[in-house]
């Protein structure tokens, strides 16, 4: 393969949130552009809703990448250091981060129960604060690197009203923002990616999402082509950016 084939031959990515939908798609097109990626998520066997880690890292290895699926609760932090630290002792280091695991809950403020309230925080945003502050210093120690948080439309989506799932991403793009200015000494491109329309996924599915026209749906091999583009950036690059996938491809796409 050429190096225009596989931009990120010889970088390590940790994919959290990566046993199905949108970031199981993101750490196989990470693994087809050459990197190494570690697949992080909390579903070792087959439950509710389908998708494991090892199957995903099964199908990167099956197609030629590597992968290692590694069992990660970004609610925990010392199961976020544990899986940082397995990464580096297999795969020597980590160069990129994206940050997907996520609940969602789109009900009204009026009827939201408290815990429906703090899992959104505790999985969308203190899960993000978490695992981006345990890969820092693996970055910083490869002299750079690229920070991707995965948030959504709705944050911008005001004029329809408030939930939890729309504020805890508000706040990751604030922190993700500001981190982009933090981290620019250090060479990492910090940047949060969402998809520009629905993108149908197990976790979609299961929370009984509503019915979607087929022109408000968009492939999960979009966001995860753009998630590649960003994951090749550091703070000289695109970085302090949300970028939506179907306006980033055409921008970045060789
Ligand atoms: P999904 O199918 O429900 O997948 C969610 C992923 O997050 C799974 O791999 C799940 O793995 C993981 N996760 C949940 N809680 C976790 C925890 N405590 N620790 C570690 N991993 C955890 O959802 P999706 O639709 O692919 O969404 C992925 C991301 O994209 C989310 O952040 C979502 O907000 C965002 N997004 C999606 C859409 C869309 O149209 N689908 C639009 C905008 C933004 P385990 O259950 O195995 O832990």
């Amino acid at each position: 393969m050429s190096g225009a084939d596989q931009p990120l031959a010889g970088k390590v990515a940790f994919v959290a949130g990566a046993s199905r939908g949108i970031g199981a798609a993101i750490a196989q097109a990470l693994a087809a552009a050459g990197a190494s990626v570690a697949v992080a998520a909390r579903t070792e066997t087959e439950g509710k809703l389908p998708g494991t880690i090892g199957e995903v890292a099964d199908r990167i290895t099956a197609a030629g990448g590597r992968a290692l699926a590694i069992p990660c609760d970004v609610t925990n932090e010392d199961s976020i250091e544990s899986a940082v630290a397995t990464t580096v002792s297999e795969f020597g280091g980590i160069d990129v981060l994206v940050a997907n695991a996520g609940v969602l809950w789109m009900g009204p403020i009026a009827s939201t129960p408290l815990k429906r309230w703090q899992l959104c925080l505790d999985v969308n945003l203190t899960g993000v604060f978490l695992v981006t502050k345990a890969v820092i210093p693996h970055l910083k120690s490869r002299g750079g690197g690229s920070l991707i948080a995965i948030t959504t439309t709705g944050v911008e989506m005001i004029d329809r009203g408030a939930n939890a799932y729309w504020v805890s991403k508000a706040a990751v793009e604030r922190l993700y923002l500001g981190l982009a200015s933090d981290l620019k000494s250090d060479n990492i491109a910090v940047n949060c990616l969402s998809p520009s329309r629905v993108v149908l996924t197990e976790g979609w599915a299961a929370n009984g999402g509503p019915e979607i026209p087929a022109h408000m749906v968009e492939p999960p091999e979009t966001i995860a082509r753009a998630a590649v583009l960003l994951a090749g950036q550091d703070a000289t690059g695109v970085s302090g950016t949300v970028q939506r996938s179907e306006s980033l491809v055409p921008q970045l796409e060789p």
